[in-house]
């Protein structure tokens, strides 16, 4: 028996990252590698701190803080920062463990962490976040530096939480550094960062369906289901519309709206949600909107996937665990043939196991399922671009970073399938496992280095 503490987060993020790489001819290869992973499995370094900060009432408040340093192998340590009630060890061990392979599989220099605090930013006011993120920095900031381990947003850390915590460490270091990325542009952000993850699926998503259909289909005409409101859900759907396809859903933690009409999502819809978002205000709201409300309909409690009818590409962008079997089944039986995660472990293991099994089916049948390591990588990749931008002191266009980025999610897409090919026996015509290649190219990287 076990004298570790249970952490089902972690246990099943490394159970899923372990089985591909037992599956594969990895270890017959480089046996020496499976020793890499008993050693990557365990972080590097982990910190745990108090959080005490004051409410709007002089009250005293506490919460836990984190920052798990997992891997400098191949660089700093590099991974956004969450802010959300379900914080603990166990799921930021496991965003840290993903952000190891995810960060290797961007081509750049960094190595993997993650941290944050159980602290809900929900229902507080700006001053009592911009007091919190000083306190949690006056603790962190000891410990993180541009090039020892530089943090970025996540879940409830914007740019403005970012600023917040920029300017403390500034304050206590008198050091003016990249030590954390998501910056505003004026200030040392890149410029593309705030895009970069939701374009990033989308780019990557461009590749599977151009390699599934032998380069004769696009994203145009396509319906896509989107789930989460937040960064990633609103560039993603932004760029989908770009590229001519239709978004049909979006969500947040209360329930989802699903479009009523042929033109789907449309641009202003999502406009308004960034600025009910920036208010911590919910989905209800756009949809009781007079402008909007004819064109939506609100499912309280409910994720989308089983609302949408027929879709050709799904794309979880809220949070882990997202996807259940139920919901993965559903999917297939919708018509659902693109299956990408915006956001980390946004599918359940018995969910992967139903994409999997579908994508060994041949010809129509075949589906295809990538997992957020890979799809989701642009948005850490991004900050990589603004990491580089800071020590050189230079700033690049939009239209550079861009096409750096586009260039990153390619070289992603190609290392997965290419590795996939050389490591995991498939039957002829069968498309590469994508969770399989994200997993073996992102370990081969980090164990050489190791
Ligand atoms: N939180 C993002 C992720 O999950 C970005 C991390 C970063 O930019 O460092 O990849």
């Amino acid at each position: 028996m076990s004298n570790l503490p249970s952490e089902p987060e972690f246990e099943q993020a490394y159970k899923e990252l372990a089985s591909t790489l037992e599956n594969s001819t990895l270890f017959e290869k480089k046996p020496e590698y499976k020793k890499a992973l008993a050693i990557a499995a365990i972080p590097e370094r982990i910190i745990q701190f108090r959080v005490v900060w004051e409410d709007d009432k002089g009250e005293v408040q506490v919460n836990r803080g984190y920052r798990v340093q997992f891997n400098s192998a191949l660089g700093p340590y590099k991974g956004g920062l969450r802010l959300h009630p379900t914080v603990n060890l166990s799921v930021l061990k496991f965003l840290g463990f993903e952000q190891i392979f995810k960060n290797a599989l961007t081509g750049l220099n960094m190595g993997g962490g993650k941290g944050g605090a159980d602290f809900d930013p929900k229902g507080k006011s700006d001053s009592e976040i911009r007091r919190f993120c000083i306190a949690f920095m006056s603790e962190l900031g000891k410990h993180i530096g541009a090039n020892i381990d530089v943090p970025a947003g996540d879940i409830g850390v914007s740019g403005r939480e970012i600023g917040w915590m920029f300017g403390q460490y500034k304050k206590m270091t008198k050091n003016w550094e990249g030590v954390l990325t998501g910056k505003g542009g004026s200030w040392g952000g890149s410029l593309i960062r705030p895009e970069a993850t939701g374009y990033g699926v989308v780019y990557y998503v461009d590749h599977m369906i151009k390699y599934a259909s032998g380069g004769k289909d696009s994203f145009a005409g396509k319906k896509v289901t989107i789930s989460g409101s937040g960064n990633v859900a609103q560039y993603a759907a932004l760029k989908v519309i770009e590229l001519g396809a239709t978004v049909v859903s979006l969500s947040d933690s209360k329930g989802c709206i699903i479009s009523t009409d042929d033109k789907g999502i449309t641009p202003d819809m999502i406009n308004t949600i960034a600025d009910l978002k920036v208010k911590r205000k919910a989905l209800t709201e756009v949809a009781n909107t007079s402008d909007f409300s004819d064109k939506v309909k609100y499912i309280e409690g409910a994720r989308p996937w089983l609302h949408v009818g027929n879709v050709d590409v799904a794309l979880p962008s809220a949070t882990q665990n997202e996807v259940s079997k139920e919901e993965a089944e559903g999917l297939i039986k919708a018509g659902c043939k693109f299956i990408a995660e915006g956001s980390n472990m946004g599918c359940t293991q018995e969910a992967i196991e139903v994409f999997e099994t579908a994508r060994k089916e041949k010809g129509t049948d075949s589906i295809w399922y990538a997992p957020g390591k890979a799809a989701n990588a642009g948005g850490v990749a991004v900050s990589g671009l603004e990491m580089a931008q800071n020590s050189a002191r230079i700033k690049w266009t939009s239209e550079e970073v861009d096409e750096k980025l586009k260039d990153i999610m390619k070289n992603c897409f190609e290392n997965c399938l290419n590795t996939a090919k050389e490591y995991i026996p498939s039957k002829d015509g069968e498309f590469p496992s994508l969770v399989g290649g994200a997993n073996i190219a992102g370990a081969v990287k980090t164990f050489a280095a190791m």
